[in-house]
């Protein structure tokens, strides 16, 4: 196996570029597809995962045999994204930027296809184009396809996914038979197959790691929740993880925006990209996304295709996706360009078979890991506090004028003294936030339904129960309205509720259990009595609360207004009210991190 890009025989001027881009010796695609590329003529299937560096395996070769004499276009390069299209164009000009008269011209759809004519009449080796745009290009006969001698397929299997079939036959049937074709996909569905067998001939496959697998260095974990708990989960698992720099996958547009719009309110560095976006707004949530002025990107599969960054931490599948080899492509993102990275999926108990599924077709095993407690959270970030502050850059030349006066306050304390202090400042909120922070793991294994009984109150909460219910048109924020007119104290507890029928179920701070007792005694509404008695029995899968529509106004509420207002009852009632409850982690009341890398 050939060891370093000198002994692979590109064009010097290339060497010199990737020299200095710190490219040290060829990643494994590379060292299997550069020599074929220059020394036969051969047609290639490189089942490769995007950040495995096959850009440079196709790239380098490609470039290294042009004419740059030349200026007709001899080589073209389909991929799905205009994105994808604009970071090849990008990385191409960076490797042959020694390379003179070397011109690469990216087309894609949403632009001016007026100025890309221009740009390919100026002269161009080398498109690198969408396969609509192309199409369009050509049927203007705006492309003089005589000296094509490569075709290159980019992600052939997302091309099909999104629907490129027809462009891709029409593209591949116009250029010169005499070309070769690389193909380059994470995965081998059926219609690569097919599209091999119709327009490749003397076909070389290669396989990079094991056949549709997972990137070898993404661990896989698992989460099992109720799915009541999952966007609880998910804010666990980020504050768990304080550098997370990830995406988030959802199944949909609606349920993209729902969760982006949570964690921002809840004061998380996130956005969300679905197709709903303009391109301009795409472009812009992307440009913050790639710069790490957002943490974490909320996504759906298709508008996080045109993304490319290399380091991310983290990938969650807030749901599993339907299609297994979804999954392949969501856990790629990650564990790139020699980084390790972890793949999660949030699931709940009846998906334990589509683990099984995927585990199948990845060939690795997912890891069970617990959703963390509030003390394994707080302790998390502590920790991460201390070493960011060790960490700090100090510029002692900026601050030396302010210290006299901070030592002369500080003076007073002992060294222990400020520690304490020091860490209260930033951590009282969280400790706060998780101090009655319930466990919401289920085991994997579990027989219980959704939804079926469970007798017990979370930790430190007493179940109660009143005799108010859906069909009184009872709801969490007449609940909440009622407890706050009667108790007149904003700062009882509630946890997680539950509507049924004719009652409701509700988690209150147990040292606040006399406090309902007293304040419901003897209440009327519309001419009958309301009782509030401890449960004997829990009839039903409480619902968290949906915390924000009823805002909060906790002193740890961090220095971000908490937003939506706590106006509680609606309609006829008379017990409206605002308060504040918690259980898990109230949103609007996030802890914010200071100082954060991002
Ligand atoms: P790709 O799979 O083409 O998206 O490449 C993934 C990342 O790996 C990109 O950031 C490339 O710049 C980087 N890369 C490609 N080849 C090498 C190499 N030989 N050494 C170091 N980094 C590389």
């Amino acid at each position: 196996m050939i060891e370093t890009f000198e002994e692979i025989g590109i064009r010097s001027e290339l060497l010199k570029a990737i020299t200095e881009l710190g490219y040290e010796k060829p990643m494994p695609v590379q060292q299997q597809v550069i020599p074929v590329i220059l020394q036969s003529n051969r047609d290639i299937i490189a089942l490769a995962q995007t950040g495995t560096g096959k850009t440079a395996a196709f790239g380098l070769p490609l470039i290294s045999n042009i004419d740059e004499k030349n200026k007709n276009p001899q080589v073209i390069i389909l991929c799905p994204t205009r994105e994808l299209c604009l970071q090849i164009a990008n990385d191409l000009n960076n490797y042959g930027k020694y390379i003179i008269g070397l011109e690469i011209v990216a087309v894609y759809g949403g632009a001016s296809i007026e100025t890309q004519i221009k740009q390919l009449k100026q002269g161009a080796q080398v498109i690198a184009a969408t396969p609509g745009r192309m199409n369009d290009l050509i049927r203007r006969k705006k492309v003089n396809l005589n000296d094509i001698h490569t075709v290159v397929l980019d992600e052939a299997d997302e091309m099909l996914n999104m629907g490129f079939q027809e462009e891709l036959n029409t593209i591949l049937e116009m250029v010169p038979s005499t070309r070769r074709t690389l193909l380059f996909s994470a995965t081998m569905p059926r219609e690569i197959a097919n599209i091999a067998a119709k327009y490749m001939k003397e076909t070389q496959e290669i396989t990079v790691g094991t056949k549709n697998a997972g990137a070898e260095n993404v661990k896989h974990h698992y989460y099992v929740v109720h799915a009541s708990d999952r966007y609880m989960a998910l804010k666990r698992i980020a504050d768990f993880f304080p550098d997370i720099y990830g995406i988030i996958f959802c199944r949909t547009r609606q349920e993209t925006k729902d969760v982006a719009e949570k964690l921002m309110k809840d004061g998380y560095s996130a956005d969300a990209l679905h197709g709903d976006l303009s391109q301009q707004q795409r472009d812009y949530v992307m440009q913050r996304f790639r710069l790490k002025n957002i943490q974490m990107l909320v996504a759906t599969d298709v508008a996080a295709r045109g993304l490319d960054v290399d380091d991310l931490t983290h990938v969650i599948n807030y749901n599993l996706p339907d299609d297994v080899e979804i999954y392949t492509h969501r856990s790629g993102r990650t564990g790139r360009a020699g980084k390790s990275g972890i793949s999660i999926s949030i699931c709940h108990t009846k998906e334990k078979f589509r683990l099984a599924q995927i585990e199948k077709m990845i060939k690795q095993k997912f890891e069970h890991k617990l959703v963390p407690s509030g003390k394994e959270i707080c302790e998390k970030q502590m920790l991460c506090l201390i070493d960011r502050m060790e960490t700090v850059e100090v510029n002692e030349s900026q601050i030396a004028e302010f210290l006299p006066v901070v030592y002369k306050k500080l003076e007073v304390l002992t060294r222990e003294e400020l520690i304490k202090k020091f860490v209260s400042t930033e951590f009282n909120r969280f400790l706060e936030y998780y101090k009655n922070a319930t466990d919401i793991n289920v085991s994997a294994n579990s027989e219980r339904r959704e939804g079926s009984p469970r007798n017990q109150a979370a930790q430190g909460f007493t179940l109660l129960r009143i005799n108010l219910g859906k069909m009184d048109g009872f709801n969490p924020r007449e609940l909440i309205g009622m407890i706050n007119d009667q108790t007149r104290d904003r700062s009882i507890v509630i946890g997680k509720a539950d509507i049924q029928k004719s009652f409701t179920l509700f988690e209150i701070e147990s040292s606040q259990v006399d406090t309902i007792f007293k304040a419901f005694k003897g209440i009327e509404l519309n001419g009958r009595r309301v009782f509030v008695e401890r449960s004997r029995e829990y009839g039903g899968e409480p619902r968290e609360f949906k915390r924000r529509e009823y805002g909060s106004e906790r002193s740890y509420g961090g220095d971000r207004p908490s937003g939506a207002s706590r106006s509680s009852s609606g309609g006829d009632r008379s017990y409206s009210g605002k308060r504040s409850f918690g259980g898990d982690r109230p949103s609007g009341d996030k802890p914010r991190r200071r100082d954060r890398k991002y």
